[in-house]
């Protein structure tokens, strides 16, 4: 899949452009500031209705805005196909629009555009919290699974709703009495959530492995393990059993969840451990270690996709090849030289001869390169 043309008008810094790329490499060169990680911003956004930057769309109007209009031309699934977002600044809903046909939901659009971001933060994030390796996963499966992540904003939303009852109760204890059925919902939706992340992560776990052997010279063995709540013996078993699981676990924190008035633990707290030849990266991973891993993660995470929609995901590197030392690079730029791939970077000389460069300037098209 590939995006051929973007058109912004009044997303973030840009008041309105209109790009063309080419298939392969495009590479984003401009000064800090000048509009760069926005642009690809707009792209991850044009697939899957999700900013990697912000919960709050409303940020993605550029100042004093009216809207925000992502629209792009992408030939995915065999043919051409057009995608239209319109993002308002409030809280009026967005409008999203496939093909000149308007849909209800971004689950809608699931694989007609798929992007995998990767970006400095990303090469840390296995010495990160465990909210960054959380994201990492949930971005992915967001894109594999739209049920996945209609659960996902479920869980969210029915957690607010108990913070806030938790938070409530001290002036209104009757509410103390619908209590146990949020506990419900949480356990039922929670154990779906388990559910996708142990299938997820074991399938990632197993296509990093292969990189990871291939970039170390075989000498190093990675694995992840997925941690979730105490209770949950096999995160592989039936949803039911995820589900009782789950219950007894909020049963034992029901009352610490009182005094604090917070909800506590549950998968919104859970984590993935990645080892190499058994030694968490975490705590005894060299510096090198925690790059290479997070570096065969991210290439593996684009496999899955791959190999779920057989078509290759949209790359899209924000910064990262400038933080590689030059053995790093070329391994990256081995593994992706299928699809389309889109590249930031500050400095103008570097990496010109990979493809097509788009000069950005404040919000703005300054020139275009193409060596092809
Ligand atoms: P760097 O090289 O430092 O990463 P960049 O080119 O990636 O820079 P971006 O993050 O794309 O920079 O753009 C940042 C600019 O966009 C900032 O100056 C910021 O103020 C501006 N910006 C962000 N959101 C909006 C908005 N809603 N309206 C107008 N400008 C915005
Ligand atoms: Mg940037």
């Amino acid at each position: 899949m590939k995006v051929d043309k973007l058109y912004l008008r009044d997303f973030r810094n840009y008041q309105e452009s209109a790009l063309e790329f080419a298939p392969g490499v495009n590479l984003i060169v401009g000064d800090n500031a000048q509009g760069k990680t926005n642009l690809l911003e707009a792209l991850a956004y044009l697939g899957s209705g999700r900013s990697f930057r912000t919960q709050k769309s409303g940020e993605l109007v550029r100042f004093g805005g009216d809207f925000a209009e992502i629209s792009g031309e992408v030939t995915s699934q065999g043919r051409a196909q057009r995608l239209r977002w319109v993002v308002f600044p409030a809280a009026r809903p967005r409008q999203i629009y496939c093909n000149g046909v308007k849909k209800k939901t971004a689950g809608e659009l699931s694989g007609v555009l798929q992007t995998v971001l990767f970006c400095p933060e990303d090469l840390l994030v296995l010495r990160a919290g465990a909210s960054a390796r959380r994201r990492l996963a949930d971005n992915a499966l967001c894109q594999l699974r739209p049920n996945y992540e209609a659960a996902l904003t479920e869980y969210g939303r029915i957690m607010e709703q108990k913070n806030r009852i938790l938070k409530d109760r001290f002036e209104n204890p009757a509410l103390l009495e619908i209590l146990p059925e949020y506990n419900a919902r949480l356990c039922r939706v929670g154990a779906l959530l388990i559910s996708y992340r142990a299938r997820f992560l074991d399938a990632l776990g197993k296509a990093a492995a292969g990189y990871h052997a291939a970039f170390s010279g075989g000498g190093e063995e990675l694995t992840l393990e997925y941690k979730t709540v105490s209770t949950v013996e096999d995160p592989f078993a039936p949803v039911q059993a995820l589900e009782e699981a789950l219950s007894r676990h909020l049963e034992r924190h029901g009352r610490a969840e009182l005094e604090t008035a917070q909800c506590l633990t549950g998968p919104h707290k859970d984590d993935f451990i990645c080892s190499l030849s058994g030694l968490p990266l975490k705590t005894y991973g060299s510096q090198g270690q925690v790059r290479t891993a997070a570096i065969s993660l991210k290439l593996a995470q684009r496999a899955l996709m791959e190999r779920e929609s057989g078509e290759t995901p949209v790359l899209l590197l924000d910064d990262v090849l400038s933080e590689l030392d030059a053995g790093r690079q070329d391994f990256v730029l081995n593994q992706i030289r299928e699809g389309q791939v889109f590249i930031t970077c500050c400095e103008p000389g570097r990496f010109t001869r990979l493809g097509k460069t788009v000069e950005i300037g404040n919000g703005q098209v300054l020139s275009v390169n193409d060596i092809n």
